[in-house]
């Protein structure tokens, strides 16, 4: 059956692309009745850290993308964190040193730099030149009694190509000389991504690698190994980059979020992800789907090759839907911390029900929190225009044509009747007086919230 997966390196919050390619992997897992896994490679001992751990699970929660194996839910394959695999890594290296798929290599990074620089000048690959490929044993032995330090490279297969159907790209091929032999175990004893990634993919029994695109080159690197161990393959699929306006890749700097902060901003994590799911998939839904019905409609050929370009107004339109959306308790928990000490507590359903149609993020409902409620009303530049311009007897005719427990409708009936306006001539002054603004939501619950007391007091401030 099928296993994907989630591989971050927790070295720092993740943003859209990451969540991006969580996502697919989810939704393809569910739809073909699989399973989700999260494994934590934090190798980079330097640069993991355990909030970054936590930060990711946090996220992926919240956006309703669980998995069933892993990080904290353990399974056949435990453990999950890299930091705690290296006895396995370790066995499969001297399984690769028996069969004499790996050698030492004791050329220094100057060394490798030059000769990087004189292959890039004949237009070469970068690849090693393998220089030390064929050191005798004692030759080895001699520079290890040295002292000499050396990274353990990788023996490609002279000769071959390294072919692969790419679930997104289609047909690959990599001729092996393009690509040299490789390290897989740096000369401070850690192990190169390639290594261990590739093999915890198989030892965890993944069967699809949806990941981004910027890995597809090592991908051939990753196969050799696996192929070497006589390991299980899994396929892969390299997803487009995330770009910006201007195509350069989406960065911190042009405007990628981190799931943090879009949590934080208060988007609906079902926006993100109707949002991150069309970003490089097509759906022919239109309207906003759930987590099941995205993972229903998920087709892999579906996903687009072309880079996919990131674009807030589309994110928003999604946040817009899924407020709309919303049933009236999930509304009205994502909206009262905005509002909390402004609308009383037994108002707060109604209120974020009143509102709904006139915010987007939790925070715009503060404007009319004060519109409703405030003690000193403030009164926008636009209203003040209107209540000036207003006939001055409106006032008066509306507070005395207030009644308590009246409705909305009623008591326009008896200003109408009474002034003889109509309209925009009666709504705009009444609203700009009632609300401090010249539009915003539905009048008939405002009102209803505001009550009598408050209603009258406002009409009275106007009558001259
Ligand atoms: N830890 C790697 C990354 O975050 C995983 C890449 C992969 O999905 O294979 O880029």
């Amino acid at each position: 059956s099928i296993k994907t997966r989630f591989a971050p390196s927790p070295t720092g919050l993740i943003h859209f692309g990451n969540v991006r390619t969580a996502l697919f992997n989810v939704l393809f897992a569910r739809k073909g009745g699989g399973t989700f896994l999260l494994r934590i490679e934090d190798t980079d001992l330097e640069r993991s850290r355990e909030e970054f751990v936590e930060a990711v699970k946090q996220d992926l929660r919240w956006l309703g993308l669980n998995w069933q194996e892993g990080e904290g839910e353990g399974g056949p394959a435990a453990p999950y964190r890299q930091s705690r695999r290296g006895d396995i890594y370790t066995r499969y290296l001297e399984q690769l040193e028996a069969q004499g798929r790996v050698y030492p290599c004791f050329c220094s990074a100057l060394e490798l730099e030059v000769s990087r620089k004189v292959q890039a000048a004949a237009g070469k690959p970068p690849r090693y030149s393998g220089k030390c490929a064929h050191l005798k044993p004692e030759e080895v032995a001699r520079k290890q009694a040295e002292g000499l330090p050396y990274t353990l490279r990788f023996r490609m297969p002279a000769d071959t190509v390294l072919a692969f159907d790419d679930l997104v790209r289609g047909p690959q091929r990599f001729p092996s000389e393009d690509i040299g032999d490789f390290i897989i175990r740096r000369s401070d004893g850690s192990f190169a991504f390639f290594y261990v990634n590739a093999l915890d993919d198989a030892l965890m029994g993944v069967t699809h690698v949806l990941r981004g695109e910027d890995h597809l080159a090592n991908t051939p690197r990753q196969i050799a190994i696996l192929q070497a161990l006589g390991l299980p393959v899994p396929q892969y699929g390299h997803i487009s980059l995330i770009v910006d306006a201007h195509g350069a890749p989406l960065s911190k700097r042009t405007g990628s979020l981190s799931v943090q902060e879009l949590r934080e901003l208060g988007y609906f994590p079902i926006a993100v992800n109707n949002y991150l799911a069309r970003l490089g998939h097509h759906f022919e839904e239109s309207g906003l789907l759930s987590l099941e019905a995205l993972a229903q409609a998920f087709d892999i050929r579906h996903l687009g090759r072309a880079p996919a370009r990131y674009d807030r107004a589309q994110l928003d339109h999604w946040q817009a839907q899924a407020v709309q959306h919303a049933d009236a308790d999930a509304l009205t928990a994502w909206l009262a911390p905005a509002v909390h000490g402004l609308v009383p507590e037994p108002d707060m359903q109604a209120f974020a029900l009143a509102v709904r149609a006139n915010v987007m993020f939790p925070h715009d409902a503060r404007v009319w929190a004060e519109a409703v409620y405030a003690e000193a009303l403030p009164i926008s530049e636009a209203a003040r225009q209107v209540l000036e311009e207003a006939p001055p007897e409106l006032f008066r005719i509306a507070a005395d044509a207030l009644l308590e427990d009246m409705d909305f409708s009623a008591f326009v009936q008896r200003v109408k009747a009474a002034s003889g306006l109509a309209g925009k001539q009666l709504f705009l002054p009444l609203r700009a007086a009632l609300t401090g603004q010249t539009f915003g939501p539905e009048m008939p619950p405002l009102f209803r919230l505001m009550g009598y007391e408050r209603a009258r007091h406002r009409l009275v401030q106007h009558v001259l």
